[in-house]
């Protein structure tokens, strides 16, 4: 499931290839028609990836804004052949002298403009990957009645984190998904930003994937692991039973002895 580590990646990777060419767009299932023939034969100035969302900025008046949403993905074709048969659910094909890709069932696909782009901004919450120390609005978590898990998963809180990391980041800081925002300290609020800021951005580094277990410092885990509690049966630390079960809209995951309920 595409966090905001994927869409900083996929700038990184795509930025070297798309700026400054004329690049071709079109739609191969006719989505994006109508977008597609407004920026085609266009040049893009630059790529910005805030939280989960990606920003392609061709002019003031042009800004293609892309969000995967749960089952997006971008689809390479080799050797940057703009020919090649459309995957399914292609809503866009960029291709420039170097790459050629297929956008497939993304959440957005829309052509904005740079005001609405920095709006579309102005609503999300401090994005881990871009800023290094806890930012002052993070205390704000407090103010809401509900479950850190929630709070978490909130973009308009922290922008980037999804279901993946909700659960690491509690974990590495040993706090319960179910804990009342309004209890934690700001020592919980450090812990849980400098979290984020150092899983967020391995993920960015290790080329989109997520692995959060550290085996070289992480004696403890002896399996194959790659994750500490998301989607795993057994705590690699103390053995007990990982609890599962829905809360917001999605899964949770803790260890209920790492993670105790109650401080
Ligand atoms: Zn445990």
């Amino acid at each position: 499931m595409p966090e905001g580590h994927i869409a900083h990646f996929k700038v990184l990777e795509q930025t070297p290839h798309l700026l400054g060419s004329q690049l071709r767009l079109s739609s191969p299932n006719r989505r994006f028609e109508t977008g597609a023939a407004l920026l085609d034969a266009s040049t893009v100035t630059s790529l910005q990836a805030y939280g989960k969302h990606i920003f392609y900025n061709f002019d003031a008046r042009r800004v293609l804004h892309v969000h995967l949403g749960m089952d997006g993905s971008f689809a390479y074709h080799r050797n940057g052949n703009h020919n090649g048969r459309a995957r399914s659910g292609a809503w866009l094909r960029v291709a420039s002298p170097t790459l050629a890709f297929d956008l497939r069932n993304p959440k957005v696909c829309e052509l904005i403009d740079a005001t609405r782009r920095d709006r579309i901004i102005a609503a999300l919450g401090p994005d881990p990957i871009l800023v290094d120390t806890p930012p002052r609005g993070l205390a704000a978590i407090r103010d809401v009645s509900r479950p850190v898990g929630e709070a978490l998963v909130d973009q308009s809180v922290i922008a980037g984190v999804g279901n993946v990391y909700r659960a690491e980041i509690l974990y590495a800081c040993a706090i319960h998904p179910e804990r009342q925002a309004a209890t934690l300290s700001d020592d919980d609020l450090a812990n849980i930003w400098s979290g984020a800021v150092r899983m967020l951005r391995a993920g960015v580094a290790d080329g989109g994937r997520i692995r959060t277990v550290e085996r070289r410092r992480d004696l403890k885990v002896r399996d194959s692991r790659t994750y500490y509690v998301y989607g795993q049966r057994f705590c690699a630390r103390c053995g007990s039973l990982i609890r599962r079960w829905t809360l917001g809209a999605q899964l949770a995951y803790a260890c209920e002895t790492c993670q105790p309920l109650a401080v």
